[in-house]
């Protein structure tokens, strides 16, 4: 039996979302499906049961932090309707950067309500290591998985050092950059995700069909078998801290 984990994957960004969630809870493969805004949770459990094996994550990408404010109060509403934060993190990247400290209260207040209630964070870091590692060390959360990290050696060492785990796709896989930090990465600290749709595979966008696609990747990449038995017993590691 498979035993697949996509730990970040965002089933509303495809328009065929619908038979996604079927064809994911067939196959079996665990997935996290993380949200952009608390309101977009909200809809999607609306619209779609939890099962085993596809589970929503409540989230506020700091992308939109331009375009839509954080709802402080679905966030609220919503935490304990679910054991996931994600998307969420700071990106000081471009026109992102013009709103670093509103970013920065935002995602102080997540980790801390995150940390409060024990909740597993996917996190989003684009060029803001070091107030992403001081936000979580402040709030002192374990669940910790950073997402398409990357930074460099020095922060990886000390996201590390906070216990942290890493997601990786086959987009990293593809960069120079992405194959020595993989290469730096405890094998015990190795998740694998998708960020379907804004990940590819051979060149085009990613199916949930092609997950399998990734870990094999990995196994190359690294020069080990039995990855699919690694990364869940990492991830299962991960979700009784
Ligand atoms: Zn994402």
């Amino acid at each position: 039996m498979s035993s697949l984990i996509d730990t970040h994957f965002h089933l509303d960004f495809y328009p065929n979302h619908n038979i996604i969630y079927q064809n994911i809870n067939k196959l079996r493969q665990y997935t996290l499906c993380v949200t952009n805004q608390p309101e977009i949770f909200e809809s999607c459990i609306a619209l779609y049961p939890t099962t085993q094996y596809l589970k929503f994550a409540l989230g506020y990408n700091p992308k939109n932090i331009k375009d839509v404010k954080f709802n402080k109060k679905s966030f609220l509403n919503n935490i304990m309707k679910t054991e996931y934060i994600g998307e969420v993190g700071l990106d000081f990247v471009g026109k992102y950067k013009d709103n670093k400290s509103e970013q920065i209260d935002v995602f102080n207040f997540i980790c801390e309500q995150s940390s409060k209630h024990c909740k597993l964070m996917s996190i989003h870091c684009n060029k803001a290591e070091k107030e992403v590692y001081s936000a979580l060390k402040n709030s002192n959360n374990k669940k910790i998985i950073l997402h398409w990290y990357n930074g460099n050696q020095f922060w990886l060492e000390k996201f590390l050092q906070l216990g942290c785990y890493f997601s990786i796709n086959s987009s990293m896989m593809n960069s120079i950059k992405g194959k020595q930090l993989i290469s730096n990465i405890p094998l015990d600290k190795l998740l694998i995700e998708s960020d379907g749709p804004f990940s590819k595979i051979d060149g085009k966008v990613f199916t949930h069909d092609k997950l399998y696609r990734i870990y094999e990747d990995l196994e190359r990449l690294i020069e080990k078998e039995n990855i699919e038995k690694i990364i869940y017993s990492n991830f299962k590691k991960l979700l009784l801290i």
